[in-house]
């Protein structure tokens, strides 16, 4: 059995629908596990949806909501002939579920009811385009993944519980590939044991797909992408990127630690688990080799470049010359953990404790507040940080040249500048 995923982008009109329809095609025949995403940035429109509901905004919110809606009935309309009513039927549920909501006043946590909402951009997506394939003769069976996965209730970023997600998959996933090739269910989503809808962290739905490729045992997973492999920078910062045809699961992990947004960072560990190979293809040219990730060394990669702009330089020093000892660093990182801070970057000195963290104007002013209780402090914003793994000098230079290096941390196969 196989496992794909299509990102929102792969699903994102009419005419990326029929595309992604011609690459099931291709393998016809096939058990396949298909997640996925919502439709290109509806996940963004129903993040607007809960601020505004949130905020008081009650016909703001259903505006809004509106809009969703119209966006997927008229895809549906345009894709479907003799399954129209029957989607139009389902997608009226969800759309109600959503209103009823809306309709309330916020009583509880901001996280509950994003992920409320949220959750149906998945829902919606996965609909439309399981009707459209069944129409077109790629039949599948259409799983409301909430009845399969799992989770706690740390809404936005819930963790999904495997017993009881993979007893699930067990009985009520695996016997499907008994009648039909194609089980067809949206990524990033779950609920809790009291059925509350939660969502795993935005971009989650490749880690959806690699929970089902580990609890399934898949021959490989697929992510379905609108690049042609994955590549060793970001070619809108790096114009003569390369592609990279083969990764091990190791180089991908530290790329995804450095912020290298190639495949979500969680996804690696339950394919490199069970050593399920993952490939990046092209949904545009599926006849493209891509990339594929895998257990084995890869010797002669390129220089792999992550560029983080909008970063912040904290400085930390003690008042009265003290070392900055283990009891500062301790409080300093029960702080991170408490405000959600993973710094990018840090250095411990003698009597000065310095991190780099993303620009989250109200995370940096909260820890600026509680650190200055005990060190002064000093925020220094609109930096860049640049890791190259594999670096040469003549990359390292050209990369840097013209710039301002403020910290320089290099071990043997990596090397970061703030910038
Ligand atoms: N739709 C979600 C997002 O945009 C999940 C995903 O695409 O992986 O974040
Ligand atoms: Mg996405």
């Amino acid at each position: 059995m196989k496992v794909f995923k299509f990102g929102g982008a792969s699903v994102n009109s009419v005419d990326r629908i029929k595309n992604m329809a011609s690459i099931m095609q291709r393998f016809s025949g096939e058990k396949i596990i298909v997640i996925i995403s919502a439709m290109g940035k509806t996940t963004n429109a129903l993040e607007k949806v809960v601020a505004a509901f949130y905020a008081g905004k009650k016909e703001e919110a259903l505006d809004l909501f509106t809009q969703v809606k119209q966006q997927h009935l008229t895809t549906a309309k345009y894709l479907l002939v003799s399954g129209y009513l029957a989607c139009e039927a389902q997608l009226k549920d969800f759309f109600t579920e959503v209103e009823w909501l809306l309709h309330d006043k916020p009583v509880r946590e901001y996280d509950y009811y994003y992920d409320q909402v949220v959750c149906t951009g998945e829902l919606l997506s996965t609909a439309i385009v399981s009707a459209y394939l069944n129409e077109e003769g790629i039949t599948n069976k259409w799983v409301d993944v909430r009845d399969i996965f799992r989770t706690d209730n740390d809404f936005r970023d819930a963790e999904i519980d495997w017993k009881q997600t993979t007893a699930h998959v067990q009985d009520s996933i695996a016997p499907l590939f008994n009648t039909y090739n194609i089980v067809l269910t949206q990524g990033f989503i779950g609920s809790t044991d009291e059925n509350e809808s939660t969502t795993l962290g935005r971009e989650g739905s490749d880690y959806s797909a690699a929970v089902f490729a580990n609890i399934l045992d898949a021959e490989s997973q697929t992510i379905w992408k609108d690049v042609e492999s994955v590549m060793n920078a970001d070619p809108k910062q790096f114009p003569d990127a390369v592609p990279m045809p083969e990764l091990n699961y190791n180089e991908v992990i530290e790329m995804a630690y450095y912020g290298a947004q190639v495949i979500h960072p969680k996804t690696i560990k339950p394919l490199q688990n069970k050593s399920i190979p993952l490939y990046v293809k092209c949904f545009l040219d599926p006849a493209l080799p891509g990339t594929v990730i895998h257990n084995k060394p890869v010797h002669n990669l390129p220089p792999v470049i992550v560029l983080k702009e909008k970063q912040v330089m904290i400085e930390m020093n003690s008042r009265d010359f003290s070392f900055v000892g283990e009891q500062h660093i301790g409080h300093l990182y029960s702080l991170f953990e408490k405000l959600h801070i993973r710094p990018n970057l840090t250095q411990n000195g003698a009597i000065s404790f310095l991190c780099v963290i993303d620009e989250w104007p109200e995370k940096i002013e909260k820890l600026a507040l509680e650190a200055s209780a005990f060190l002064d402090v000093q925020v220094t914003k609109g930096l860049s940080l640049l890791t190259i793994r594999h670096y040469t000098k003549e990359v390292f230079e050209k990369l840097t040249a013209g710039k301002k290096v403020l910290l320089l941390q290099r071990s043997e196969e990596t090397v970061q500048a703030l910038l």
